[in-house]
């Protein structure tokens, strides 16, 4: 385990989310003190219920698109919904997330002299033409599309990253995050692994969109959280971006036949139209952040596959294993969400 020795105190954005939950309570093992702040657009409290009565832990139910005044050593800014599906229910905020939470996440930043490390994302780098992808890539986004509130609010939070350092000094970090899957993704998340799981385990068609050949790199969510912190533990003026994410390439179509040899379900495959501007191919190259964080991912695919899907199959009642207790994605619903708990990007 890395990670600082000296005892900080560390806000986590979205905290209360998928990655964030994860983070806090990784942070807190390593005698931290940990300011939780959400808005719970996407995270939930179920989430961070085992933290909640921990000393060193302090949760604020806060929007980040306000100004947050606040003494930290530490900010890592996470705040902002993650899947495609969420990310497009409210583009405007999504965008104003990632502008002006940042901006908000930079001013404290700056006020404190805190260090910051600013959650990127392999969709600065769009569709691309370049086949994996190295940090130098600097990508091919549809600025006007459905996914652009998020690339390009993703792009605008590391632009300003950059700004903030270079005009005020402020100490950045920027890592752009690759897809990260694992326990604690919410029900109706809607990204393609808790999707294909849940839809396995419920015996429900799994739905591939366009003709399952597009690929992508899934990382389990334990490896990522000790590349964020190594990242943020890095040495002063090593900047990056770093690509972390597992360079294990699945096409979606392999994806669902293994969750589905894994679940040893009956669902069957059923094909629905591609999302406008889907990414053909994705694949990091974490060069880098072998180089200067000495970190490559641990957990093969089938491995963490295995540890989500017990994690779905305890929530899930139907699948035969009791009531369904209060845990992450139960009772949690945004309007217009499908009440199947599985979120399409055709259902609506
Ligand atoms: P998530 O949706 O589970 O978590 C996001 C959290 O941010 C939620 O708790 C949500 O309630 C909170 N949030 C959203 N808007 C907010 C606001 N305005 N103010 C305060 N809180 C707000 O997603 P995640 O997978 O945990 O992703 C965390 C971060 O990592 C995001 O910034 C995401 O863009 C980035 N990332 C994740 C992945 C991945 O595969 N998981 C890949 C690339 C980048
Ligand atoms: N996908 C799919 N079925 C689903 C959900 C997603 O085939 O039920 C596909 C999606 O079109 C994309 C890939 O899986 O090609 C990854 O989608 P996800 O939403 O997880 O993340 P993205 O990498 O697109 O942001």
């Amino acid at each position: 385990m890395r990670g600082s020795s000296h005892r900080q105190r560390i806000l986590v954005t979205g905290g209360a989310g998928f990655l964030g939950s994860h983070l806090c309570e990784r942070l807190l093992g390593e005698g931290h003190d940990v300011v939780c702040v959400d808005n719970f657009f996407t995270g939930s409290k179920e989430n961070i219920l085992s933290l909640l009565s921990h000393p060193r832990f302090e949760l604020i139910r806060h929007d980040i698109t306000m100004p947050l005044f606040i003494e930290v050593d530490r900010i890592y800014n996470l705040a902002c919904p993650a899947s495609p599906v969420h990310y497009q229910y409210n583009a405007i905020k999504t965008i104003k997330t990632n502008v002006m939470g940042t901006i908000h996440a930079l001013g404290i930043a700056k006020r404190v002299r805190a260090r910051i490390l600013q959650a990127s994302t392999s969709e600065v780098y769009g569709d691309p033409e370049v086949h994996p992808q190295r940090e130098t890539y600097w990508g091919r986004v549809n600025p006007i599309g459905i996914r652009s509130c998020y690339d390009e609010g993703k792009r605008a939070a590391e632009c300003l990253m950059m700004d903030y350092h270079r005009q005020n000094g402020v100490d950045v970090k920027i890592a752009r995050i690759f897809n990260t899957y694992g326990p604690r993704m919410a029900l109706d998340d809607g990204r393609v692994v808790s999707n294909f799981i849940v839809q396995a385990l419920r015996g429900e068609d799994i739905t591939v969109y366009g003709e399952g050949t597009q690929t992508r790199s899934f990382c389990y969510v334990d490896d990522m959280i000790e590349g964020l912190t190594a990242m943020m533990e890095s040495e002063r003026g090593f900047i990056g971006p770093v690509n972390l994410g597992n360079p294990e390439e699945f096409t979606i179509r392999r994806l669902a036949e293994t969750v589905i040899k894994m679940t040893g379900s009956s669902s069957k495959i059923v094909y629905r139209p591609l999302p406008p501007d889907d990414p053909v191919q994705r694949r990091p190259d974490i060069t880098l952040a072998k180089e200067r964080l000495d970190w490559s991912p641990r957990v093969p695919l089938e491995k963490g596959l295995a540890k989500t899907i017990d994690y779905f199959s305890k929530l899930l009642p139907e699948v035969g294993t009791g009531p369904r207790p209060a845990g992450p994605g139960s009772g949690r619903r945004k309007p217009g969400v499908s009440k199947r708990g599985v979120r399409g990007k055709h259902d609506r």
